[in-house]
């Protein structure tokens, strides 16, 4: 993903990459909870779900989330 102007004011800034690519449970709520006292949180979203990060938390959804939608937006495009 490119580099925006948004990221400069994410609250994962300076934060380990690693917290918001871990499988672990604990990890995961802690990168989430992170997420949400960020003031970029739909810009990150948005950006996600543009170039299709199917890994980690990004924009407040953990990958798991965004493979649902995903995997919904590719059968309603074969439908
Ligand atoms: S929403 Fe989460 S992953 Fe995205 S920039 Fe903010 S803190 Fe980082």
């Amino acid at each position: 993903m490119e580099f925006d102007e948004w990221q400069e004011r994410a609250a994962c800034r300076g934060i380990g990459w690693q917290l918001f690519f871990s499988d672990a449970a604990d990890d995961i709520r802690a990168a989430l909870a992170i997420c949400r006292r960020c003031d970029v949180r739909s810009q990150c979203l948005d950006a996600a779900m543009r170039t299709g990060e199917a890994f980690g938390v990004w924009g407040g959804t953990p990958e798991t989330h965004r493979r649902r939608i995903f995997r919904a937006a590719r059968r309603r495009r074969v439908a």
